[in-house]
């Protein structure tokens, strides 16, 4: 099968011929019809996360289909272990041993990929398999980040992309009022983002017309948190959504003074994924999806490290 490689971090994908993969026990052969592009396999291929499993198909917003035709989708979390602390908590999420799609796991830049049944997602029969593809990533932890922003009603988001394009679908339908905060400058982004509803749209160094309940982060900058708790309500949280962030500066307590708080969201549990696919198309969220061919992975990587995306980008591995 063709598939797109990382053989060492930091540098550019190959095109590769690798045997077609097989199924082990408890796993299904797909055939990968759609792949989303994530900010996270930015991270990976950049060597900003540890110890990649190499060499290594990254993607992890994966529509497959099995021989027989059965369509589902293959998300960041592939594999937890079910007994340690956090799996029977209900936080699988944050598994000690946890394998990832696209990370410590082969993912769906190839035209096969295997993955664990039990870790799979029903897709909705609403999305064809290019417009299901982000919400495996973008949607759900974007879904997770909001869930864990809380019941405020102003929301901001930072960095409006492949995630904030649909969470702000989400929140406005949830009757929030979202604020989308971009690189300062990028009106594209704020014309976008104001198209998807939102009240306000201005750059991260800018103030909102109002104070907001709740700011998430999507972009990668830590000195956003500072700035995001600036503009904070008391009582308010700061969530990064992130799985990478540069660092963050000092900041005066008198920021976090007023029961505000910051946190992270990481990775996704199967639960989050069933609610926010059942969600989806009732909403409707619909992602707006730019498609390349697989070969052009590359290409799509550096338009994502550059901010040159409008929505979301996803592959597809043609005839
Ligand atoms: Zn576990
Ligand atoms: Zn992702």
């Amino acid at each position: 099968m063709r598939a797109m490689v990382l053989e060492a971090p930091g540098r550019p994908l190959v095109e590769r011929e690798l045997p077609e993969p097989k199924a082990g026990p408890g796993q299904v052969l797909l055939r990968v019809r759609a792949c989303g592009v994530c900010r996270t396999d930015l991270h990976v291929v950049d060597g900003e996360l540890p110890d990649p499993k190499l060499p290594l198909v990254p993607g992890h917003q994966v529509v497959g289909v099995t021989r027989e035709g059965r369509r589902l989708g293959v998300p960041w979390l592939g594999w937890a272990c079910g007994e340690c602390r956090y799996c029977t908590s209900g936080r699988e999420n944050l598994c000690d041993f946890a394998r990832f799609t696209g990370y410590t796991l082969d993912g769906g830049y190839a035209e096969w990929v295997v993955a664990d049944l039990r870790f799979c997602l029903a897709i909705p029969r609403a999305y064809d398999d290019v417009r299901a593809a982000p919400l495996l990533c973008a949607g759900l932890i974007g879904y997770r980040a909001l869930r864990l922003a809380g019941d405020g009603e102003r929301v901001g988001l930072y960095g409006f992309g492949s995630s904030a394009h649909l969470v702000a679908q989400v929140a406005r339908w949830q009757g929030r009022r979202v604020f989308a905060f971009t690189r300062p400058g990028d009106e594209g982004s704020q014309v976008f983002a104001r198209q998807l509803g939102a009240v306000w749209a201005g750059g991260s160094d800018e103030r909102p017309p109002e104070e907001l309940d709740a700011a998430i982060l999507f972009a990668p900058a830590g000195e956003l948190v500072p700035a995001a708790l600036r503009v904070l309500a008391k009582g308010g949280t700061v969530v990064a959504a992130g799985i990478h962030m540069s660092d963050i500066p000092g900041f005066p307590y008198e920021l976090l003074w007023g029961e505000r708080s910051v946190r992270s969201v990481a990775n996704l549990t199967r639960v989050d994924g069933r609610e926010f696919l059942e969600l989806a198309p009732r909403v409707p969220v619909r992602a707006d999806v730019e498609t390349l061919p697989l070969s052009e992975a590359d290409d799509a990587l550096e338009r994502l490290r550059t901010g040159r995306v409008r929505g979301s980008l996803v592959l597809v591995p043609g005839p």
